[in-house]
């Protein structure tokens, strides 16, 4: 039976490792997830013909208990979470993942505690340590990042001495696990103490990120979440956790340095700065020039006579739900002769792929979704930019002023083209929370109003032509 175990995850690990490659391209995104869900959940049902686990008779119903529950509370709530409440659940999911390492650690320690004897040798016991700490400090501070996004936790909160409280905490639990770990003695309280240290160090090392930087610190705590449980599959040497455990805080550490490097800032400024809150953020320089009005028709007709139009999404256009609309909008300029195309910024929206997967939604062309790089040197030769809900990416002001917060961060440049309209409800920032220049400049006109109401008036006028 070992042996079938063996190789049934030999084969979950394949099929995850391949269903993570098509997750990296929006035409075989769904299919990949299908794929490494399936994975996961064969992996998971042939560990119940683990013999150590058959002979564990009297917790199976509680294990079973567990996944049933686990499973209806996130069939539920991930069927019915709202696209730009996306990032929060994947907060929360992620957190339950390093606290479940965690837990995990804790079985093992507290067996040394009540038998010395069962202690699997230093190597184990380090890894067990390590998992315990990364989990449990990813298990935390995916909470806090949670209720941040949430808006549960509205203030940036920074005590004094904060970096030496966490730096103290951050010893004190290294100095205790280590202890434990080379001692093969594990003693109740002192275990209670090295997770309280280091759940409460998670929390104190989130509480003062800003909320614009949460889907970084996210982002990382997925990849510790992935190291935590390879690490715990060490311990109780399961191939699956420790393949899917690497693989995903391999990932989550790319994808953790893609979005800093989107950005322009190191990890390190993401997580120790402070930016977008109430104490981070530079200072703003004073803006020229006024906001200037333009109705849907005028607009419609601006587009219409086009030759080349670039939508710009951000993070309004998720809220708005606008994407259907702007695939409507985006038929009938095509069908007078207007080239149209879309330019995605790394960070827009509030996760990496926000906007395209909500373009993919709505059927828009997978050739006429232009990354950063591709689009830029196209802006000049656009009549006009569409910038529908999107702010902080298109500000110029991160080319400008190197006092500002947001200064070094590569943006769609739709100040270059000819024409710029902005469509957003009013003057509300963008998560930055940063006045942006491009609404104020002579180029540019204001189409005030909800996102998907703003397209449905230039469709309307477009139709009227
Ligand atoms: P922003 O958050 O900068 O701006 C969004 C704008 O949308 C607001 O100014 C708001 O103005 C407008 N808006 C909100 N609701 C609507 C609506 N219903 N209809 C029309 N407009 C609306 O978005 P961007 O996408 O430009 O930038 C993303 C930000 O998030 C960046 O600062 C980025 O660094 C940050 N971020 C993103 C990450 C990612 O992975 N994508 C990761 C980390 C950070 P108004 O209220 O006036 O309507």
């Amino acid at each position: 039976m070992d042996m079938i175990i063996e190789i049934v995850y030999f084969l979950a690990a394949a099929v995850f490792i391949i269903g993570l490659k098509q997750m990296s391209s929006p035409v075989t995104a769904r299919q990949g997830i299908v794929w490494a869900g399936i994975a996961m959940v064969i992996a998971s049902l042939f560990t119940f013909g683990d013999p150590a686990v058959l002979h564990n008779t009297g917790n199976l119903g509680w294990m079973v208990l567990a996944i049933v529950a686990g499973s209806a509370i996130a069939y539920i709530t991930a069927k019915r979470v709202a696209m730009t409440d996306m990032p929060q659940m994947i907060a929360i999911y992620n957190g339950m993942g390093g606290g479940a390492a965690a837990a995990i650690a804790a079985v093992e320690l507290v067996k040394v505690a009540r038998v010395p004897e069962l202690a699997q040798g230093t190597t184990v016991m380090v890894l067990a340590v390590l998992g315990a700490i990364i989990g449990a400090v990813s298990f935390s501070g995916s909470a806090i990042a949670f209720a941040k996004l949430q808006g549960l936790i509205k203030k940036t909160i920074r005590l004094p001495f904060h970096m030496l409280i966490n730096l103290a905490m951050f010893a004190g639990a290294i100095a205790l696990g280590g202890m434990m770990a080379f001692s093969g003695e594990v003693d109740a309280s002192i275990l209670l103490i090295f997770f309280a240290l280091t759940l409460v160090f998670g929390i104190m090392f989130t509480l003062p990120i800003g909320g614009a930087d949460m889907p970084v610190v996210i982002s990382l705590f997925n990849a510790l979440t992935g190291l935590a449980v390879a690490f715990e599959g060490f311990v109780l040497q399961n191939a699956a956790m420790i393949i899917a455990g690497t693989v995903v805080g391999s990932s989550g550490t790319l994808l953790t340095q893609l979005m800093a490097k989107a950005m322009n800032r190191p990890i390190s400024n993401v997580l120790f700065s402070s930016f977008g809150s109430a104490t981070g953020g530079g200072a703003e320089e004073e803006v020229e020039g006024s906001m200037k009005e333009i109705q849907a028709d005028d607009a419609a007709i601006m587009m219409a006579y086009a030759t080349k139009v670039i939508i710009v999404p951000g993070y309004g256009m998720a809220v708005a739900q606008a994407q259907h609309k702007l695939k409507e909008m985006e038929a009938l300029l095509e069908e007078r002769g207007v080239d149209v195309k879309y330019a995605i910024h790394p960070v827009a929206g509030r996760m990496p792929g926000h906007m395209n997967v909500l373009l993919a939604e709505a059927g828009v062309d997978y050739d006429k979704i232009l990354d950063l790089d591709e689009v830029n040197p196209e802006f000049p030769t656009a009549d006009v930019a569409l910038v529908i809900g999107a702010n902080d990416v298109v500000n110029p002001v991160a080319r400008s002023n190197p006092d500002s917060p947001i200064y070094g961060m590569p943006i769609l440049d739709a100040d270059k083209a000819q024409n710029t309209i902005v469509i957003k409800r009013g003057r509300g920032a963008g998560f930055s929370g940063i006045e942006n220049h491009l609404f104020y400049a002579d180029n540019t006109r204001m189409l005030y109003g909800d996102g998907q109401k703003a397209v449905a008036g230039l469709i309307a006028g477009i139709k009227q032509l």
